[in-house]
């Protein structure tokens, strides 16, 4: 089975989020394999938006990311079931609020647009961390979580299938 981590990102503990956006998950069917709230520091930031974000977005926006992940307490989590990876990031919708359909975290509880905020030069605050891709999980699952934190306990699920 494969695993994907998610974080709720400051924006979504400080708006008293956090249970509407686990229990979409939950619905899902994806077990919770892990579960904590750390509040990170710079060094930590920087290991999990590494230079590739540089590379898509710019340093600025690296920057500003390092800066917003570090606002205030996050939600990691690590999630598993039938290519983890994509439902999770189907669930959470895309990148831009605005751009991010009705019925995904992000289209249904942000709305602000790419230009919106770069216009204004405000975080895009969009909720979610998802890992992107397979190689990406691989990095950052390890870095928020040891083995010993990941449980591979039986849900109600594995009684009946
Ligand atoms: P994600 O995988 O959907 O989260 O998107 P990316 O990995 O491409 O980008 C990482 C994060 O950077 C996004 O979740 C946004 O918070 C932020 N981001 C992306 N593009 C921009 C931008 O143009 N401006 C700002 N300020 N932030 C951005
Ligand atoms: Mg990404």
């Amino acid at each position: 089975m494969e695993k994907t981590l998610v974080l709720i990102k400051p924006d979504g503990v400080f708006r008293h989020l956090i249970g509407k956006i686990i229990t979409r998950f939950e619905d899902s069917g994806l077990k919770i394999l892990g579960l904590k709230m750390v509040w990170i520091d710079e060094k930590f930031a920087k290991k999990h938006y590494r230079e590739d974000v540089a590379e898509r977005h710019g340093e600025k926006v690296r920057n500003e990311l390092i800066n917003y992940i570090r606002e205030g307490p996050v939600i990691a989590m690590v999630l598993e079931g039938a290519d983890a990876i994509k439902v999770t990031r189907k669930i959470v919708g895309s990148t831009y609020p605005n751009e991010s359909p009705a019925g995904t975290i992000r289209g249904d509880f942000s709305h602000i647009s790419k230009e919106y905020g770069n216009r204004k030069e405000i975080m895009i605050k969009n909720l979610i961390h998802a890992s992107g891709n397979k190689e990406d999980a691989d990095i950052e699952i390890p870095l928020w979580f040891d083995k010993k934190e990941l449980h591979a306990h039986k849900t109600i699920r594995d009684f009946f299938m």
